[in-house]
């Protein structure tokens, strides 16, 4: 916890308890491990080159400190890095016998375990997630990724999908998981022979430019991994150009439908992964404490920047209280602060714009009438920070339990029967995923036959692994990533037994 805090704009809870007045000895990771330079160019044919637009800062949201910067790839930039691609890909990657690209990925893979620590600082700084995070969860997901598309490589026969890739394609990612959402765009891509032009988010692009030195470290051929830096106009460049031969995006929903309105009518493939307002149901026979720990994890892992947060709670009435009051005390166990700090639990808000819009929509739930909770939280000065939070009070037609908020805010709904907690959990544009606690398995059964989710966990939440797909139904997007089914999204379809 910093020393130098102010308090948090709204009303806090009970007195705090003893676990959360227990004063913890910082233990900050060290910066020294990373080589950062003050400025980046962009990654085309294996080499950093400058940019044609207007550099960018990109700064640590938990200090505001200026960490580098930035080139930004203006149209001509992308129509190089397109045109590298698209040589790459015909003269070398696509020739390649898979087993061969296959080793490169090994590489990859095993690259991005040895320097696990360098990547795990860097996404916490540029990010402002919690360290125990990026190098618990991000990373070694990160290099599992890789590793388990390393292995389809020279495989692609039997994915059912065929074995032609696409050729050239456009990725463009958000900042919430920077180097998670790059490994599952990128290693299947690479995989299948495809190569690619790679848009990391404005404001977390440092370890996709580490990235890049790992690409040249594993003696990649140049041009098979671009990557370009910029905000919108950069990743709608893209998205334009002509010799693209598929855009896969990941981000939110309004842009997404943008970017679809683009390519209809082009021959361009699209897998388009958006966003989402999970429902995470509790049952009144489910471990009350496990299902506690679920709920933290589901929505203050990461700072509830995550696409499959579950947002919104939905207790069974009989239960709710008692529900309540254990997450309440455990709420105010959570050490925000420091992202490099190994205790830290709830680290920095991405960005000022992200932490404006969750205040926004935060003071429409008080204006809504929904009930605010906080444990009590020191803040630190400077930086973007938002405490942990609970809208209790909450009915389907408040915005709280309607709209993406994208940040650390819980809202609670209540429900009686099983059908009714179905009809709730359904009841949003979005489907991507939910959660369900319960001792019945028959419960479980029907729940997840029931919710309009592309991932159910019972019992459990936010738990990823390359081998499962993942993606979202309704405005959650189209296309799976992860698993043989994320294949589907990098190969020429083919009719079955072709
Ligand atoms: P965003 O849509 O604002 O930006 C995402 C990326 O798109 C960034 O790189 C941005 O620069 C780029 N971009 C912005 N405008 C563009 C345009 N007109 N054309 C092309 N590219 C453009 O989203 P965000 O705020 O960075 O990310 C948060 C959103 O991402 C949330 O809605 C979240 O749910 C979603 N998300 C979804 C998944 C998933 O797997 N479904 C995973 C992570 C995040």
């Amino acid at each position: 916890m910093a020393k130098k805090s102010k308090k948090p704009d709204q009303k806090s809870g009970p007195a705090p308890t003893a676990a959360s007045v227990f004063e913890y000895a910082p233990a900050p990771e060290s910066r020294a491990i990373l080589d950062l330079q003050p400025s980046y160019g962009l990654f085309v044919n294996g080499e950093f080159v400058e940019g044609h637009g207007a550099p960018f800062k990109s700064i640590s949201p938990a200090t505001e400190e200026v960490l580098a910067e930035v080139a930004e790839a203006d149209a001509a930039d992308v129509d190089a890095a397109v045109k590298v691609a698209r040589r790459a890909y015909s003269r070398v990657w696509s020739r390649m016998p898979g087993s061969e690209r296959g080793k490169y990925l090994y590489r990859i893979a095993r690259i991005i375990q040895e320097r696990s620590r360098e990547l795990a600082v860097l996404e916490s700084l540029d990010n402002g997630k919690p360290i125990k995070e990026s190098r618990d969860v991000d990373i070694p997901i990160v290099a599992a990724h890789f590793f388990y598309y390393a292995g389809w490589a020279d495989k692609l026969e039997f994915s059912g999908y065929g074995t032609t890739p696409l050729g050239v394609a456009g990725q463009i990612i958000p900042w919430n998981f920077p180097l998670m959402m790059l490994a599952w765009k990128i290693a299947p891509a690479l995989a299948c022979g495809n190569t690619v032009v790679l848009k990391p988010a404005e404001t977390t692009p440092l370890t996709a430019l580490l990235f890049a030195g790992i690409c040249q470290q594993a003696d990649l051929p140049p041009g098979v991994v671009n990557i370009v830096t910029g905000a919108g106009a950069t990743g709608q460049a893209l998205v334009e150009h002509p010799d693209v031969d598929k855009i896969a995006f990941t981000g939110s929903t309004a842009v997404g439908k943008a970017i679809a309105r683009e390519v209809a009518g082009s021959r361009k493939e699209v897998t388009l992964e958006l966003g989402g307002k999970a429902a995470n149901i509790v049952f009144d026979d489910a471990p009350l404490d496990q299902a506690v720990e679920g709920i933290v994890n589901g929505i203050f892992f990461n700072q509830g920047h995550v696409c499959c947060a579950g947002s919104r709670l939905l207790v069974q009435e009989s239960i709710a209280e008692e529900l309540l009051a254990k997450l309440k005390t455990r709420m105010a166990t959570l050490r925000l602060g420091d992202p490099l700090d190994k205790n830290t639990d709830v680290g920095a808000i991405n960005s000022a714009e992200q932490l404006a819009r969750i205040r926004e929509l935060s003071d429409i739930g008080d204006q809504e009438g929904a009930d605010r909770w906080s444990p009590p939280c020191d803040l630190p000065e400077r930086g973007f920070w938002f405490p942990p939070t609970l809208f209790t009070g909450v009915s389907q037609a408040h915005r709280i339990a309607r709209e993406e908020i994208f940040g650390p805010v819980l809202s609670v709904l209540t429900f009686r029967t099983p059908s009714e907690a179905v009809e709730k959990a359904n009841n949003t544009p979005y489907g991507l995923s939910a959660g369900v606690w319960t001792e019945k398995g028959s419960l479980i059964l029907y729940m997840a036959s029931a919710l309009r989710a592309g991932v159910v966990w019972a019992n459990t939440f936010n738990k990823f692994d390359p081998t499962s797909p993942f993606g979202g139904y309704k405005e959650s997007g189209q296309g799976r990533e992860g698993g043989r089914h994320g294949l589907a999204a990098y190969l020429k379809a083919t009719k079955a037994g072709e």
